[in-house]
């Protein structure tokens, strides 16, 4: 079994590495084409690689992101939790994909129970988890559509299930989607260099909560992804 765990890790560092160097070399051939011959183009075209300039570098900074906060929760991270209010962190996470509902076309639609108490939780790490699946559910939804998030409550748990119309994941994936070191066939639904380490963040984030993920979906049939929190 660890034989089998070192050669996934090693596959998996490999797979990444390539999907840093990607955008580490459109940047290079970006840079160099300005550096050069920036003045033989019209500012239009100027502005045009400058914003895929800093379409990559924000790709590349998500994979940096991703791989420190996986390396962190690998290192046993510690988490502070203090007592919040779960709706106005669902609202940052909307504040924060504004840009990507923006450039898909897609409707955030809130429902929540009314008098959800505070408890006690790590902000920082519900925030990065909930902003994960929406960021998700936005990416993978069709344009001019809506993704749904209800929020609930009963005396012992907080519930929050996040629900787009989109592609769907396939039955023989759903194991497999928040293990570490384990990417979908890229060929499958991959729209962009990633990772794959999202959805492990995500989980083991939830699970520093006592909490648990789950996945209900079917291909071309929308995907709702719940997250459950002991109060
Ligand atoms: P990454 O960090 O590479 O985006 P994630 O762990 O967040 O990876 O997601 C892993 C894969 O699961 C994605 O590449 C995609 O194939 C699939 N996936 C995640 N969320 C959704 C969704 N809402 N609808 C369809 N596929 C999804």
């Amino acid at each position: 079994k660890e034989a089998e765990m070192d050669q996934m890790r090693a596959h998996f560092i490999s797979n990444v590495s390539h999907e840093l160097r990607t955008p580490v070399t459109v940047l290079r051939s970006y840079i160099d084409t300005l550096y050069n011959y920036g003045n033989e183009f019209d500012y239009e075209t100027q502005k045009e690689f400058i914003g895929t300039i800093n379409q990559e570098i924000i790709r590349l900074n998500r994979m940096v992101n991703d791989i420190l906060d996986f390396s962190r929760l690998e290192s046993n991270m510690k988490i502070e939790k203090t007592l919040n209010n779960i709706s106005q962190l669902v609202d940052d996470c909307v504040n924060q994909v504004s840009v990507l509902t923006k450039d898909n076309n897609v409707q955030i639609k809130i429902t929540k129970d009314d008098n959800i108490p505070e408890f006690l939780f790590n902000y920082d790490s519900i925030e990065r988890a909930l902003t994960n699946l929406l960021s998700n559910a936005i990416k993978y939804s069709p344009e001019n559509n809506n993704v749904d998030i209800s929020i609930r409550a009963n005396d012992e748990t907080f519930k929050i299930a996040i629900h787009d119309n989109g592609i769907g994941i396939d039955k023989k994936y759903h194991g497999k989607i928040f293990a570490k070191f384990v990417q979908l066939d890229s060929a499958y639904t991959k729209k962009e260099s990633s990772t794959g380490l999202g959805l492990t963040i995500t989980k083991e984030l939830v699970e520093l909560h006592e909490g648990k993920i789950s996945l209900v979906s079917e291909v071309n049939n929308g995907s709702t992804f719940i997250v459950e929190i002991p109060f």
